[in-house]
């Protein structure tokens, strides 16, 4: 049963390269504004249409290494093998203790260390897995995103391989079928209540 007086808490939302997580916490992003999605730092260079401080904080290597070093990082990984990812830590801290609900889109490695520091510090989170239908949907749509060439799509299939292995890690898995629907339930997961209207 969702509740809109349950307290507000940290869920992590993983899963294989181009499930659809990006989608998914977009969805959240317009229908669910009660909940506080996470912008993550990462090295790695703007897609078209992607706006720093909105979609990533876009960052140069030596400023990735300053954040890491200075420990402003809740969690941070090297994704596919090339560029890094991470989570300032202190806009986290800070809605949790608002009571605001906080989603991190992050990799699988990312999450393992979220579990790690959320347990060491005796913090409640949730782990949701987003599973694509199949495998050949995976591939479908990784091919169909197009925004990747042929030597970066199989490093990124390669990877989701290892990470379909390992969904048994977490709480709760949603399969990522509609988007739509996906993202309604994610959201009831986390005990945030349908208050938003629905656009779209
Ligand atoms: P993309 O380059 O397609 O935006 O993202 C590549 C991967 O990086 C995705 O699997 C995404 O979940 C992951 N990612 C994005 N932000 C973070 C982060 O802050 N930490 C970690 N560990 N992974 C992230």
């Amino acid at each position: 049963m969702s509740s809109s007086t349950a307290p507000a808490r940290l869920t992590v939302l993983a899963g294989p390269t181009a499930v659809g997580k990006g989608t998914v916490s977009a969805d959240v992003r317009t229908r669910y504004p009660q909940v506080w999605l996470s912008v993550s730092a990462t090295t790695r260079a703007p897609r078209p249409g992607e706006v720093d401080g909105v979609h990533y904080l876009f960052v140069t290597p030596e400023e990735f290494d300053r954040m890491v070093d200075a420990g402003e990082m809740l969690e941070w990984a090297v994704v596919h093998g090339r560029n890094r990812y991470g989570t300032p830590r202190r806009p986290v801290e800070e809605k949790l203790a608002a009571g605001v609900p906080v989603l991190l889109e992050i990799d699988l490695q990312g999450a393992r260390q979220v579990r790690e520091a959320t347990q060491a510090a005796g913090l409640e989170a949730l782990f949701v897995f987003l599973a694509p239908p199949s495998f050949d949907e995976l591939v479908r749509r990784l091919v169909g995103r197009g925004t990747e060439d042929e030597e970066e799509r199989t490093r990124r299939l390669e990877t989701a391989r290892v990470e379909l292995a390992c969904e048994n890690e977490f709480d709760v898995t949603i399969v990522n079928d509609d988007v739509h629907r996906a993202t309604d339930e994610l959201v009831s997961v986390m005990g945030v209540g349908r208050s938003a209207p629905v656009a779209g």
